[in-house]
């Protein structure tokens, strides 16, 4: 174990390279673990996945006064997860133990933080104190590893012409170094489920009822599953927002990067095919189908990171002036995608027979911009 990190930091952290090093340290195989003697280690498992599904505080959970359980109950968790088949479960499990480790993180002195970049992720990193007139900066990242994580972030203060960068270096703060290495273990997460080694795993028939009751508590969240999403897109079930910069588009207009983000990824989300999204921006003056379809396909998660990218969340649409019109429904929702869910499952009433291109619903409904 690095002289840095101690057995609790391998609690708070169970993803780093050293913790499993501990964990091989027991010879222990998931069928091991189903003895009388690790059932609280089960229990914890259950309950970090269960606390992804259902929220709830994540750092408060943490006990401190049992190092292995919270050791060894993170890959029993994540082996429950990737059994358990369902996306969606795979991203809330995987974004609750981000958040959790974010906390944490964001409490750590710098040297450990940049111990846990460099040994479990191999990030180019050091220390650094740079005072600039409004902030201190203490990590030197690599732009290579920045630029692997930070494109998942909206937010434009990560864009790179908002940061300090020096000879191949981004230059951060505590703060935003704990976010880079959250998200990058959630990217990591969401990665290994990918693999065939988690699609083909199977679960020991001993901890089959506790996954049982995770589908069981997964049933009453399946309204929110992204493949409730119907086949073809029901365009009268858009949103506003996405309607209007549909029309835009058609009327040839040049959008902002974001409101061209905010359709790919809306558009994608929905089951729009990457020739589709590329139809949509085909009006478009300076349309380059090269180099869109490679964006496109990145943000569909076909190339880069293999993640495919969410569309923003309302409020954050708003603060860029894209959230037009919003009607009644519009009220209830903080996510357009959740306005699409709710318009489709309103039924027949709001969703017409397909048309020529396969998808329900004409191009009418359709308002104009009005800021
Ligand atoms: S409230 Fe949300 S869904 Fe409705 S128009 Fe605004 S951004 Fe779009």
């Amino acid at each position: 174990m690095s002289k840095m990190l101690t057995k609790e930091d391998l609690a708070k952290y169970p993803f780093l390279d050293q913790s499993a090093a501990f964990i091989a340290g027991y010879n222990l195989t998931l069928s091991d673990l189903t003895a009388p003697a690790y059932s609280g280690v089960v229990d914890r498992a259950v309950e970090r996945v269960r606390r992804s599904i259902e929220g709830g505080a994540g750092a408060a959970t943490l006990n401190l006064g049992d190092t292995e359980t919270e050791i060894l109950s993170y890959p029993l968790a994540l082996a429950l997860v990737y059994a358990s088949g369902a996306r969606w479960l795979v991203n809330r499990f995987a974004t609750s133990e981000a958040k959790r480790c974010e906390e944490l993180l964001k409490m750590e002195a710098a040297p450990k933080l940049a111990e846990i970049a460099k040994s479990s992720f191999g990030w180019k990193v050091d220390l650094e104190d740079l005072r600039l007139e409004w902030e201190r900066l203490t990590f030197r990242l690599g732009l290579a590893d920045y630029l692997e994580v930070a494109p998942q972030f909206h937010s434009p203060s990560w864009k790179l012409t908002n940061k300090y960068v020096d000879k191949g270096y981004v230059f951060l703060d505590t703060k935003d170094f704990s976010r880079l290495l959250a998200e990058n273990l959630k990217l990591r997460i969401i990665r290994k489920s990918g693999e065939e080694e988690a699609k083909n795993f199977e679960l020991p028939a001993a901890l089959q009822p506790h996954l049982s009751g995770i589908l069981g508590l997964l049933e009453g969240k399946k309204e929110l599953y992204e493949d409730e999403f119907p086949e073809g897109v029901v365009d009268e079930a858009r949103p506003p927002c996405i309607v209007a910069i549909a029309n835009d588009l058609r009327a040839g207009k040049s959008l902002s990067h974001m409101a061209r983000f905010a359709i790919t990824t809306f558009m994608l989300n929905v089951g729009e095919s990457v020739d589709g999204v590329l139809k949509l921006f085909s009006n478009v003056a300076d349309f380059d189908e090269g180099k869109a379809r490679y964006q496109v396909e990145h943000i569909a998660g076909m190339t880069g990171s293999r993640t495919k990218y969410a569309p923003p969340k309302c409020e954050v649409l708003r603060s860029f002036g894209l959230c037009v019109e919003p009607d009644k429904l519009c009220a209830t929702v903080s996510h357009p995608l959740n306005y699409y869910k709710r318009r489709v499952r309103a039924g027949p009433a709001t969703s017409a027979p397909r048309g020529e291109d396969g998808r329900r619903g004409g191009r009418k409904g359709a308002q104009g911009r009005h800021r």
